[in-house]
């Protein structure tokens, strides 16, 4: 057998989904592989991301519902216990990373903890010990964006929002993307006196904006007060807590969550020594075969410049791309499907392919069906008074996009990914009969 030229056929450098799923099954298919992982194996997702969060906004989802079920079989409101919300949430991550770290174990994977540095086109040192391998890929994710103003020190980002064990009574939350509104969401349903600031006119400025406008309406319902088009340029310790002043005035406060953005972890890795061409803020440059401009070298997940969401789905399939490229399972380019997205807050917000602004901008090339799901007789059976679908469609009448507004947006918009990914013939749409009542019954019968 020839002697191997490298310790590893492939060395991941982190841990998280863009380097765990695809590495399972490229393990098993007999390659011999290493994962180097500075902080807890499996990244951000499990860690301090999607699933610690969706932990927490768990008791916001079924509050709301007893909420909105009062007088209608219901009586007794509930109350969001904040640290009992936590210690749950800590249960349920706290045995994530020994668990996906096993797995990849039992695999053959070798994992190696420590800070990772390119050091040439086939190796990256750790711990002053250098890991060769004939590829290489980069998956080392993203991190906060922090407010360059003084007095910084007293912002938190948002795994300090995961690991917040004590409730505040009041909490400046500073950014207008989905971090902020998920968290501004559990906190005021926790009871928490939020002041939520937007740097713009507009939050989530990806999603459809009549929607967003409800969403906003919503959150100050809840008692969130709202700051537009803010600025903030300096906090302040008081006695009492903290000021963050800004070009509207200053606002008292006893946490305050910076959530002004993630940038690519692209910085101190060695790129620039071994010629990885990237861009700081939007990440490392990639082919279509998710291979960098050194040709050992490739990059999946949150890392990469790319146009597609930085979600965990989007991750996990890139990993997955690169694992069917170097088995030979594909020589063709990366292909991404429809890529959904969600904002979880309650109402939660969600769509998938062609957008309602996309469709609206080009009425020559599709159609747009409007439901109201305020009316709709299941909807009205939970009490969710709020929500709206938008459906887009081709002129052949096939459906090519969706988004929707209500407490079960993520759950509807799941339901009809088939139908535009695999393009069903509107005809054959009709051969998928669903459970019945469902959301997916009745998001099926609106389109
Ligand atoms: C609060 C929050 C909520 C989110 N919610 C959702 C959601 O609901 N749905 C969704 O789809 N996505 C969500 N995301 C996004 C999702 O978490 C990311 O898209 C996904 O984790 C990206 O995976 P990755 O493997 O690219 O990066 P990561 O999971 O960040 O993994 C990168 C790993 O590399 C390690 N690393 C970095 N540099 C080095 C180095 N030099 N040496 C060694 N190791 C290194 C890091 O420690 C990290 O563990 C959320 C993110 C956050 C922060």
């Amino acid at each position: 057998m020839a002697e191997r030229k490298y310790q590893y056929d492939v060395l991941y450098l982190g841990s998280g989904h863009g380097a765990f799923n695809g590495a399972m099954p490229l393990a098993q298919a007999g390659f011999k592989l290493g994962m180097i992982e500075v902080d807890k194996i499996g990244g951000t997702c499990p860690n301090r991301g999607c699933n610690a969060k969706i932990s927490l906004d768990m008791p916001v989802k079924v509050k709301d519902a007893v909420d909105q079920m009062q007088g209608a079989g219901l009586t007794g409101t509930t109350k969001l216990d904040w640290k009992a919300n936590y210690e749950h949430e800590k249960k349920v991550i706290g045995a994530l990373p020994k668990a996906i770290g096993a797995g990849l174990e039992s695999l053959g994977i070798e994992l190696i903890h420590g800070k990772g540095t390119l050091v040439d086109e086939h190796t990256i040192a750790v711990n002053g010990q250098n890991y060769t391998a004939d590829k290489l890929v980069i998956a080392t994710g993203a991190h906060y964006h922090q407010l360059d103003i003084p007095g910084q020190e007293y912002l938190h980002n948002g795994t300090d929002f995961l690991d917040l064990a004590d409730q505040p009574n009041r909490m400046t939350i500073i950014g207008g993307g989905y971090i902020a509104l998920e968290f501004a969401t559990i906190a005021a349903t926790a009871g928490t006196e939020v002041t939520l600031m937007l740097h713009h006119e507009h939050a989530l400025k990806q999603f459809y904006q009549p929607f967003v406008e409800e969403l906003l309406a919503d959150l100050e319902a809840k008692g969130v007060h709202i700051m537009k088009n803010v600025t903030p340029s300096a906090v302040t310790k008081q006695a009492d807590g903290y000021q963050v002043e800004t070009n509207q005035g200053n606002v008292a406060s006893d946490w305050i969550l910076d959530a002004t953005g993630r940038l690519p972890n692209v910085e101190g890795i060695g790129l620039d020594e071994v010629g990885v061409e990237y861009d700081a803020h939007k990440g490392i440059a990639v082919n279509d075969h998710l291979q960098t401009s050194v040709p050992s070298i490739y990059a999946t997940g949150d890392v990469l410049d790319k146009e597609v969401g930085r979600l965990t789905p989007t991750a996990i399939y890139e990993g997955m791309y690169l694992t069917k490229l170097f088995t030979g399972a594909t020589t063709e380019p990366i292909n991404y499907p429809a890529v959904p997205s969600a904002v979880f807050t309650s109402p939660r917000i969600a769509q998938v392919g062609v957008t309602p602004d996309q469709a609206q901008a080009h009425p020559d090339q599709y159609d747009i069906k409007e439901a109201d799901l305020s009316q709709d007789w299941f909807r009205l059976a939970m009490r969710a008074n709020q929500g709206k679908t938008l459906s887009v469609f081709d002129k052949q009448g096939y459906l090519v996009g969706m988004a929707e507004v209500s407490s079960e947006a993520d759950n509807a918009i799941g339901s009809v990914l088939p139908f535009i990914e695999y393009h069903i013939d509107p005809e054959k749409m009709n051969n998928f009969i669903t459970l019945f009542p469902t959301i997916e019954s009745e998001t099926k019968h609106h389109l």
